[in-house]
């Protein structure tokens, strides 16, 4: 079959034959209809180096956002498992024996130092591919909503959604206000979660006019880039400051931009990958207010966004490739012209 694999350190991967994969106890393969293409992946081969914290050792198959139709089961896996019908796969793969596993947040496995590859297509042979094979109680049934639009929301939903419910305590209420920075994949679908699960206002920002102009239709009221950005997002609130922000983009800018418009009590959640760091003092920070990361998240919260995409709730944007441009979708991601979510259909006519 073919495959898009990552095969060296430091280069654009490859369209290429591979055999196709058996699944083992506890398996399920999956005959796939959509793969989404993430930013995350561009970093595991061109920014990561052999031995570097999150790098992942080549090669494997590409793609952990994967939705597609149970071809067959291996041993051992629950009959509740339903052969030819469309389920959407949790990417993240834990020891399955922890205190965190055992809550399905296999991203933040305690044995996760000792385990051979982080997920599906991080470090395991993942969805860009005709087949896949994955862990059958990673599996959630999509009915008959589209596989391949909701092939992303593996990450693209899962990740905002986790991070958009640990904050929600800080949105309930009224008058409150959620930032959203950056617009891209993760950032459309969070103004979307954001508008669907609390009342806050939601302002979102990104340096795209057209990625702001679809977060306006999804509800946000949007500020552009430039050097009053703060101060504009600030007013928006009435100089108060806002009670959540998430900075999908996470580079050094984006953290100072996002810190800079908290609220007393706030909670900034840093989850894209950019690198930026915070500097933290008594002085510096509004008071009683928190700064942490989050990273994915669980299997039970993938559930609650499948049921959001079912209820309409999150409407993800897709373009769709052939497993013929599944390369393009590579070159187009890496030149910003993207909008929403590459989705490569490996097993459509
Ligand atoms: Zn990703
Ligand atoms: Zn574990």
């Amino acid at each position: 079959m073919r495959a898009v694999v990552f095969e060296n350190y430091g280069e654009f991967p490859s369209l290429t034959e591979v055999p196709k994969p058996e699944p083992g106890p506890g398996d399920a393969l999956l005959r796939v209809a959509g793969a989404g293409a993430c930013h995350s992946d561009i970093s595991v081969y061109r920014l990561f180096e052999e031995g570097q914290p999150g790098a992942q050792k080549p090669p494997f198959v590409l793609g952990h956002e994967n939705a597609g139709w149970v071809e067959a089961v291996g041993p051992g896996v629950s009959d509740r498992i339903e052969v030819g019908a469309a389920y959407m796969a949790y990417g993240p793969i834990g020891c399955g024996h922890c205190r965190q596993c055992a809550e399905g947040r296999e991203t933040y496995c305690e044995n996760a130092a000792t385990m051979p590859y982080l997920a599906v297509g991080l470090g395991r042979d993942g969805g860009m591919a005709e087949y896949v094979t994955v862990p059958a109680h990673h599996l959630i049934p999509l009915g008959d909503a589209d596989p391949v639009a909701a092939a992303p929301l593996a990450d693209a939903g899962l990740t905002p959604y986790h991070a958009i419910t640990q904050a929600l305590p800080h949105l309930h209420g009224g008058g409150r206000f959620a930032l959203v920075i950056g617009l891209g994949g993760l950032g459309q679908i969070g103004v979307q979660i954001l508008c669907a699960l609390t009342g806050a206002t939601i302002i979102a920002t990104d340096v795209k006019e057209g990625a702001r102009k679809r977060a306006e239709d999804s509800g946000a009221i949007t500020v552009g880039a430039g050097p009053d950005q703060v101060e504009r997002i600030r007013a928006l609130t009435g100089g108060r400051g806002v009670d959540a922000a998430f900075d999908f983009v996470g580079a050094g800018p984006t953290v100072a931009a996002a810190a800079a418009c908290m609220a007393q009590g706030g909670r900034l959640s840093v989850v894209g990958i950019g690198g930026g760091t915070h500097e933290f003092s008594f002085f510096t920070n509004p008071y009683e207010s928190y700064v942490t990361n989050t990273y994915w998240g669980s299997i039970r919260d993938l559930w609650e966004v499948v049921d959001m995409y079912k209820a309409g709730q999150i409407r993800p944007e897709v373009e769709r490739f052939s497993m013929d441009d599944a390369l393009e979708a590579y070159r187009r991601l890496e030149a910003g012209e993207i909008s929403g979510r590459a989705v490569v259909t490996p097993n459509a006519r």
